[in-house]
């Protein structure tokens, strides 16, 4: 059986859910919702891996972050038992690039310490065979540059998601030439500048995600987001698109069940 709604990439495993983490899982039951918590570092994704314990509907990615935590370095065989030991792990990451915060001056470095995480990352999820939770800012053109290569050398096997998209159509042109997804947020229903990417890509390539605890949808901007506001996503979707919400939904929820190779977690 698949669920009414997929969000495709939450932090259930941040503290800000410490307080009432069993209510918010509670509450997504009910309203027959699914999601993947989301691995920064060791230790969040340890507890993203176990949460995928607490129901049905609890599947977790693990990796590290670009700059979450630039203290630790990438164990590649740390996550190799995790996603070994617990079947509901469904991707690596989120893992990628990003500048946002890089002062000018320490670029060179800092890329080639982002480049190593991510290299080794991407190594990892083609020998699982699972896909990679992408995270992006303010560097697609290197990411780009990365995936079309190993996507030359590894094929079908390099395969994943840009998590929390928030750019051009012309760089969506490029992940669809290497059959990657792209994920929205909440950031949709308040940022018009992304609408003409969703209404460009096919619907098949498009998931819905809240990255819970952050940037919660309207109606519920400036309060903790949870992944039940995922519904308010993809009503924009749908919106945006012009297309009746419940082919969006179903899509939506489809898309992730083959992405992330859902049927075979079950
Ligand atoms: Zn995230």
């Amino acid at each position: 059986m698949k669920p009414r709604l997929f969000d495709i990439h939450s932090h259930l495993n941040d503290s800000a859910f410490d307080q009432d983490q069993g209510e918010v899982i509670a509450r997504m039951k009910e309203r027959d919702l699914w999601t993947i918590t989301v691995g920064t570092d060791r230790e969040m994704s340890k507890k993203a891996a176990e949460l995928t314990l607490k129901g049905e509907g609890l599947f977790a990615t693990i990796g590290m972050h670009p700059t979450d935590n630039t203290k630790e370095g990438f164990d590649t065989k740390y996550y190799n038992d995790l996603a070994i030991t617990y079947p509901k792990v469904v991707a690596i990451g989120e893992c990628g690039l990003d500048y946002f915060r890089t002062p000018h001056e320490k670029l060179q470095e800092e890329k080639k310490r982002q480049f190593d995480l991510f290299e080794k990352q991407i190594e990892l999820a083609v020998g699982l065979d699972l896909p990679l939770m992408i995270h992006c800012r303010d560097a697609h053109q290197d990411i780009l540059d990365i995936l079309e290569s190993k996507k030359k050398e590894y094929g079908d096997r390099l395969r994943g998601d840009i998590h929390f998209f928030a750019d051009t159509i012309e760089t969506a042109k490029r992940y669809l030439d290497i059959d990657f997804t792209m994920s929205f947020t909440g950031v949709i229903t308040f940022a018009p500048e992304y609408h003409e990417v969703v209404k460009y890509l096919p619907l098949s390539h498009i998931m819905s995600e809240t990255d819970a605890p952050y940037v919660a949808p309207v109606p519920y901007r400036g309060k903790r987001c949870e992944p039940l506001y995922v519904e308010e996503v993809v009503k924009k979707i749908a919106e945006i698109r012009k297309e009746p919400i419940d082919v969006v939904q179903k899509m939506m929820v489809d898309n992730a069940f083959r992405v992330f190779c859902i049927d075979s977690k079950l």
